[in-house]
């Protein structure tokens, strides 16, 4: 790996990009292309071959064998089937081709994928449509160089099996009504309003064999059983800590394989648990913003290998730490480059800003559930409502300057004031004078204003970032279009502008929550606001499916009842799978490893202990008799807990309605996991290092 890395050389060199087009195809092919990414429609077949054909030689020449239809199915991760661009021998030649109909469509056996119900195995199609907004790309693996085509997967009756489909068509809504607001204030230049995204992603490194060592990190991606190491993140020594040599090489390589994918790695740091880390792209429009991370997170994994490392995506590989989330940084702007989200200088008098952040502030309220339903998986359900980052009660921070404007625009102000922002005198007098940022930052909540974009920190590390950006995208369009509305059939527009403003800041200002969201006193405090408070997972789904939703959603024709339910069936099944597995890996590793392990040890103790008082009958004894009860108990106690929940399991397994029984593992599984973990937990502090069969929270924390 060379040190010496022009980033303009290989910056989007693995990628099929607009550039690449334009020199690559006939004016013609390339015009019919732009034409139909900016205002839809259908390309030509002719152009469609020519397009694949380009495209196929190209990726032939950066050694690509094959090609695929890569998409995105409700598992949350990307799916791709090869094939070869070989066709049958002609004359005894071999020739390699991608028509324009392979291009466009594939029909992958696609009964396997989560479909919720929309496709019954006996009408098992799913098809995969060429999504021409994100660009082909190739990407170098272990099995060859494939050039992959981003596309969407939708059922035979054009129903949406993915999360790219939904994307898409929030993005659709999100332009309509943005523009429909932007028309009032008398823009007529803007002729698309899209969401941008940068999502900030957080993950741990872990040493490769000491990972293989542990069943619980192989089958379920985090650690079940672990006592705290003697050190954690008390000392904030980690936190933008020097990168260590191992990390940086790793660190170095990632670079490089995302920026030839084209995706602007930029930011890297050490987060604030042992062996926690952050890498954060550039942000970009929406949907390329997901395809992006979801490939940043398949190239982490397959980057850390070649060092020797694994990287863990999950959301809480270790207890006693932080957790991972992904900071889902989103704003919304014009193609012609204005920021909605800006406040400018003076938001206090920038009516349409004003009018952006009313409808932010009634889409939040409105929707809070539906917004916690999006960032919900089984791994986020150790951050959120679990005493750590963020909470899972949605509300908004909006800073000290924004803050007050909405307070005075509440309180019918005669004229709006804007707090100073003021600046920074460090006391140091060879240091400039700063101006201050508007805003200072709020960590504890869930969706703060950064400035001129909103940072929705909820998500999880491991999750795909559409379900979020759907639902910002939806209910963001959604109160727009009740704006638009409703000003649309005004005779005086800046005073019915102002009005609604006043109406709807004053409605839905209870979801302004500025101070520290990890507080007991806040759970209080907004259930005295009747903030919906969804701790976990299985009580978060049931939004998706309320009437409210339904007309949401199917009012952009985002996703129909049936997806929607879909979605809903789906989140329940996993989760259900997910604490499957994790209790079925608990059971595995306390009666394989380390009841065995405890065993040996009170064995090997009670051994020495006779030999001891046979050669010595009046030795003192007490502490080995004391440590062998200690051993004993905590062994009774992990046996009387694992023999709890095998039958358990059991009995949860057997009902019959999914939700219930996502409730039952919920309420009943996970305890009775927890109650298995102490005393294992127990057992590692007692028990020597040479028999303990696992690498533990130290060594795989701070051996990297
Ligand atoms: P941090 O919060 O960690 O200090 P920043 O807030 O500067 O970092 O940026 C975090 C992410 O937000 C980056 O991916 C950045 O590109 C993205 N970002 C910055 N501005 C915008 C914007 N207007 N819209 C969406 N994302 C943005
Ligand atoms: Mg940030």
């Amino acid at each position: 790996m060379s040190v010496h890395v022009k980033i303009s050389d290989i910056f989007g060199s693995n990628v099929f990009s607009m550039a690449v087009m334009r020199e690559r195809l006939p004016k013609r092919a390339y015009a019919e292309i732009v034409q139909v990414m900016e205002h839809g429609g259908n390309i030509s077949m002719t152009t469609a071959d020519i397009v694949a054909n380009a495209m196929k030689d190209w990726a032939v020449e950066k050694g690509a064998t094959h090609y695929t239809h890569w998409f995105q199915p409700l598992t949350g991760v990307t799916a791709e089937k090869h094939d070869s661009f070989l066709t049958a021998p002609q004359d005894s030649r071999t020739l390699l081709q991608l028509t324009g109909k392979q291009l466009i469509m594939g029909e992958p056996d696609a009964s396997s994928f989560p479909s919720g119900g929309l496709r019954a195995t006996h009408y098992a199609r799913g098809y995969t449509a060429w999504d021409m907004t994100s660009p082909a790309f190739v990407k170098e693996m272990a099995c060859g160089t494939i050039l992959c085509i981003p596309t969407i997967f939708v059922s035979y009756n054009g129903e949406a099996l993915d999360k790219k489909t939904p994307l898409l068509r929030s993005m659709e809504a999100i332009d309509a009504q943005a523009m429909r607001i932007l028309r009032l204030f008398g823009n007529t230049e803007a002729k698309k309003v899209f969401p941008s995204v940068g999502p900030e992603q957080e993950y741990f490194l872990v040493d490769r064999e000491k990972y293989l060592q542990r069943r619980d990190l192989i089958y379920t991606g985090r650690t079940l059983f672990g006592a705290p190491a003697p050190k954690g993140q008390e000392l904030d020594d980690q936190y933008f800590g020097v990168i260590r040599p191992r990390v940086g090489a790793f660190m170095a390589d990632l670079n490089q394989e995302l920026w030839k994918l084209g995706i602007p790695a930029t930011t890297q740091h050490n987060e604030v648990a042992p062996a926690q880390h952050e890498m954060a792209p550039i942000y970009t429009m929406c949907n390329l913003a997901v395809d992006q991370n979801q490939l940043a997170m398949e190239t982490m994994k397959r980057v850390a290998t070649r060092h020797g490392l694994v990287c863990l995506l999950h959301e809480k590989p270790y207890a006693g730490v932080n957790g991972s989330g992904k900071h889902n940084n989103w704003s919304i702007g014009t193609d012609t480059g204005e920021n909605l989200l800006d406040p400018g200088d003076t938001p206090n008098e920038n009516l349409q800003f004003l009018l952006v952040l009313a409808c932010i502030m009634k889409a939040v309220d409105t929707h809070a559930d539906l917004l916690r339903c999006s960032a919900s998986n089984a791994g986020n359900e150790h951050r959120l409502g679990a005493q750590e980052a963020p909470p899972a009660i949605i509300s908004i921070f909006l800073g000290d300057q924004l803050d007050d404007v909405v307070n005075q625009i509440v309180s019918n102000a005669e004229s709006i004031k804007l707090l100073a922002s003021g600046t920074l005198d460090s006391g140091v007098s060879t240091v400039p004078v700063i101006n201050k940022d508007a805003t200072d930052r709020n960590r504890t909540s869930p969706f703060a204003f950064t400035g001129n974009k909103f940072e929705f920190r909820m998500v999880g590390s491991s999750a795909s970032i559409a379900d979020a950006n759907i639902t910002l995208n939806a209910i963001v369009a959604e109160a727009m279009c009740e704006a638009a509305d409703e000003l649309e059939q005004a005779e005086d527009f800046h005073a019915a502008c102002s009005a609604l403003i006043h109406k709807w800041m004053t409605k839905h200002q209870r979801i302004v929550f500025n101070g520290n969201g990890y507080s007991d006193a806040w759970i209080a405090e907004a259930a005295r606001r009747q903030l919906p408070n969804l701790p976990s997972l299985v009580d978060a789904v049931p939004s998706l499916t309320t009437e409210k939703a339904e007309a949401l959603f199917g009012r952009f024709g985002i996703y129909t009842k049936s997806e929607l339910e879909a979605r809903a069936e789906i989140m329940y099944e996993t989760y259900v799978k997910v604490i499957k597995i994790e209790a079925n890996t608990m059971i595995h590793m306390a009666s394989k490893h380390y009841i065995p392990a405890a065993i040996t040890f009170t064995t090997r103790l009670g051994e020495s202990m006779s030999a001891v008082s046979g050669a010595c009958p009046e030795a003192d004894l007490s502490v080995q008799r004391r440590l062998l009860k200690q051993v004993s108990e905590c062994l009774a106690d992990a046996s009387t807990a694992l023999e709890q929940l095998k039958p358990l399991m059991g009995r949860v397994d057997s009902i019959q309605d999914l939700q219930e029984m996502a409730h039952a593992y919920h309420d009943a599984v996970v305890p009775a996991m927890d109650a298995l973990r102490h005393p294992v937990d127990e057992l590692e502090l007692l028990v020597d290092k040479d028999i303990w069969p696992v690498p533990t929270y130290g060594d795989l924390m701070f051996e990297v």
